[in-house]
């Protein structure tokens, strides 16, 4: 909620630094490997480029482990994740895709997905997806927006959910050596 606040304020004191965010990413797909294998996921890396962004380092991992963390949670046994990141050749933007085949967000809460408290109405259902404060989207949103980025969702109930994080361009890796 602190980070939320700061966030509201324009406040958040955070140096940004380049962060290699391809090693973020394989990290937390490492760290959820036995969340999945226990929920009976499969959670992999679809393509994954070297990517460099100016950002905050923790905060980033916090985007990526929500949104994963999401993933596997709402599409339970049976399903798929993959986790993509690619930056585009000419404007150098980054996109970051965590994509599953779980049951998809009513049309009705899209809108509302990113604000504070917002819960689906399965999670509002009894039972072990109840898990969750409807707080770390709003949470997302707003690290994403103090990187100057965006985050989005696309969805179709019964197939399954994409959320972007587009990122401000920087120059390759390669670039900068
Ligand atoms: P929480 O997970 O704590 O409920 P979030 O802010 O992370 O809160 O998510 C808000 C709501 O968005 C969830 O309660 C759920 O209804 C919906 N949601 C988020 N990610 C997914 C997903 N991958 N598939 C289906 N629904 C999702």
């Amino acid at each position: 909620l602190l980070l939320l606040a700061e966030s509201d304020a324009g406040t958040l004191p955070w140096d940004l630094v380049p962060v290699q965010l391809d090693q973020v990413v394989g990290k937390a797909v490492e760290m959820f490997a036995g969340v999945a294998e226990a929920t009976g996921v499969e959670l992999t890396c679809g393509r994954v480029q070297p990517v460099l962004v100016q950002g905050n380092g923790n905060r980033l991992r916090q985007v990526i482990n929500n949104l994963v963390d999401n993933a596997i949670k709402f599409t339970g046994m049976g399903g798929k994740v993959t986790v993509e990141l690619t930056q585009a050749d000419e404007t150098r933007d980054v996109v970051l895709s965590v994509r599953d085949t779980g049951p998809g967000i009513a049309p009705e809460d899209l809108p509302q997905i990113f604000e504070r408290f917002c819960r689906g109405d399965k999670s509002r259902q009894r039972g072990p997806m109840t898990r969750g404060s409807g707080l770390g989207l709003a949470i997302c949103r707003g690290i994403v927006a103090n990187h100057g980025g965006k985050i989005t969702v696309e969805s179709k109930v019964g197939a399954g959910t994409t959320f972007c994080v587009r990122l401000p361009g920087t120059p390759r890796d390669a670039e900068l050596r």
